[in-house]
């Protein structure tokens, strides 16, 4: 007998050859990492934690008594801080009491977005590479993925456009954008946003965009909300989180905005899934994103700095290096290091931590099975630069160690 559970596990590229259960690729790299006690450059999160005033909020909200459910909808200060918060940033209206809900994280956002609107017979187009909770979702509402590629070159990983244009059809309910991209690091260029906003207005298609990087961009590069084009805020659900931005993310406080009778589908969905959650961190995540503004520059500075010093050295070491715009994360084509014994990109990855002590997650873990760019990038790896320098630098002198033969290994 097939369970759905396979299918779902199957559609987010974790289907073992005997059909058994397997941990996503960020837990698997994680494992081996501390097996090996490898330099994690694989799973994306923090090794410090997010600002001690936003911390320290959220323990006085424990001690003051929010320790009940939260409304299904989020606390009242928190929906009118996010509403805020897209008004600031990027001149979006939305109404705190009918456009915003908070979710248990972006990760619930998605999945009750795509389970909102899709099933059965509906297409969700998606770029690709793609996150694995995309996948997933997809596949747990039974609709069916197309794909449109990013393409490494010059200019970082750039969309197919030629691809949209066939891939977007009468049959695809939804186009679910990631920007700032996981993992490649893209931040869509206005005129890849047009492209896709003149798609969904060509079939009436919802777009659901994924920006929990939005403020994690570098090199005065700008997030642009795919809502803030004109007219698309009427077919857009946008979702963020507070995780990325303020380097706490096991908090898991994400939202989801746009139109009332959107967001009134989403909310129905949402509330079979946890109902609620978060009750002490939302009135902190509301703080944050009312006065955390110098946390955001601070931040975003430093990824800067770490990225750079991440990219370079790779560069140096043979890696050819996508030049991220935005995120956590550089990927990186490892070509140069493999062989017989180690084919591709995975093999790479798995082998990574015992040979050279830095865990790594392979681009095909983003990819569909058999899909051309799985093919195109499979030798291709992520690392995330999200360590801190210490790490990254023990990392690097590791990696220069079991890549390079003879090179000096200080000058990272
Ligand atoms: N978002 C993190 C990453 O891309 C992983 C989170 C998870 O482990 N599911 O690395």
């Amino acid at each position: 007998m097939t369970l759905r559970w396979q299918s779902v596990a199957r559609a987010a590229g974790l289907a073992s050859p005997d059909g058994s259960a397997r941990p996503t690729i960020f837990a698997e790299m994680t494992a081996l990492a501390t097996q090996y006690d490898a330099a994690n450059l694989g799973q994306g999160f923090p090794d410090s934690d997010g600002p001690e005033w936003i911390r320290q909020a959220a323990a006085n909200a424990i001690h003051s008594g929010a320790n009940q459910y939260p409304p299904g909808r989020g606390i009242p200060a928190l929906r009118e801080a996010i509403a805020a918060h897209q008004a600031r940033h990027y001149g979006i209206t939305v109404d705190p009491g009918t456009e915003v809900l908070v979710t248990a994280g972006a990760t619930e956002a998605i999945a009750a977005a795509v389970l909102a609107l899709c099933g059965p017979g509906d297409e969700v187009v998606s770029l690709e590479p793609f996150y694995d909770a995309h996948a997933a979702a997809i596949a747990m509402a039974g609709a069916t993925h197309v794909t449109v590629p990013l393409v490494p070159g010059a200019g970082g990983f750039r969309l197919d456009a030629a691809t949209l244009e066939t891939a977007v059809t009468a049959n695809t309910r939804v186009i679910l954008v990631n920007t700032p991209h996981n993992p490649t690091g893209t931040v869509l260029s206005r005129d890849e946003l047009e492209a896709i906003a003149a798609a969904a207005v060509r079939v009436d298609a919802v777009v659901v965009t994924d920006e929990v990087y939005e403020h994690l961009t570098f090199d005065g590069l700008a997030h642009t909300p795919l809502a803030s084009l004109p007219g698309m805020a009427a077919r857009t659900l946008t979702i963020s989180s507070a995780g990325k931005t303020f380097s706490l993310t096991g908090w898991k406080i994400g939202w989801i905005t746009g139109p009332a009778p959107l967001i009134d589908a989403v909310a129905t969905i949402k509330q079979f899934l946890t109902y609620s959650g978060g009750a002490p961190f939302q009135p902190a995540i509301a703080r944050a994103l009312t006065e955390g503004d110098a946390d955001i520059r601070e931040l975003r500075d430093s990824l800067t700095h770490r990225r750079d010093l991440l990219s370079s050295a790779l560069a140096d070491i043979g890696f050819e290096v996508g030049r991220p715009g935005g995120t956590y994360f550089v990927c990186a084509d490892a070509t140069p290091f493999l062989s017989a014994e180690v084919p591709d990109g995975a093999a790479f990855a798995r082998a990574l931590p015992a040979g050279a002590g830095v865990a790594c997650v392979p681009v095909s873990a983003f990819c569909r099975e058999g899909s051309t760019t799985a093919r195109d990038l499979a030798n291709w790896v992520r690392f995330t630069f999200v360590k801190d320098e210490a790490t990254l630098r023990e990392a690097i002198r590791r990696l220069r160690r079991a890549l390079t033969q003879g090179s000096p290994q200080n000058s990272d």
